[in-house]
């Protein structure tokens, strides 16, 4: 067993509204450049933890939570009171949630492994480290 890691890490919003649980361990950690992370987040880039949907469970403020259908297959959900950017689920992995690294209140069980969608990613922010680019039409085939 890792027992360096705790194995329940809290969230939640930036007002606080909305509370959320993530069980370790998680399946992913990395940096999405996409263009709808960096508009749907105000950010170069949005670090993402995906983890089981059984693991993730909102303790509060669920009826905060409004879903945005991003595209046809994903949805994005916000803290309708501050707006703060928190899940992102997708009907071609029903069975996996994705939560805003930025939004735990301490360290997961992993530190962010890879850059998918690299590709797509903003020219304004230099990427200096060593984690392997991915990008491509699938946001994770090897890029130069
Ligand atoms: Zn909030
Ligand atoms: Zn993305």
């Amino acid at each position: 067993m890792m027992a360096e890691h705790p194995r329940d890490v809290r969230g939640g919003c930036l007002c606080g509204g909305v509370r959320f649980t993530v069980t370790m361990p998680t399946l992913f950690c990395g940096h999405c450049h996409c263009s709808m992370c960096r508009r749907n987040h105000g950010a170069a880039y949005v670090t993402w933890i995906a983890a089981p949907r059984s693991q993730v469970v909102v303790d509060a403020g669920a009826d905060l939570l409004t879903r945005y259908e991003s595209s046809e297959h994903g949805s994005r959900s916000f803290c309708s009171r501050c707006g703060s950017s928190l899940f992102c689920e997708s009907s071609r992995h029903p069975d996996v949630v994705d939560v805003p690294l930025a939004n735990m209140d301490g360290p997961i069980d992993r530190l962010p492994e890879s850059h998918i969608y690299f590709d797509d990613r903003a020219s304004w922010t230099p990427i200096a480290d060593a984690l392997p680019r991915l990008g491509g039409a699938s946001g994770l085939e090897p890029v130069k």
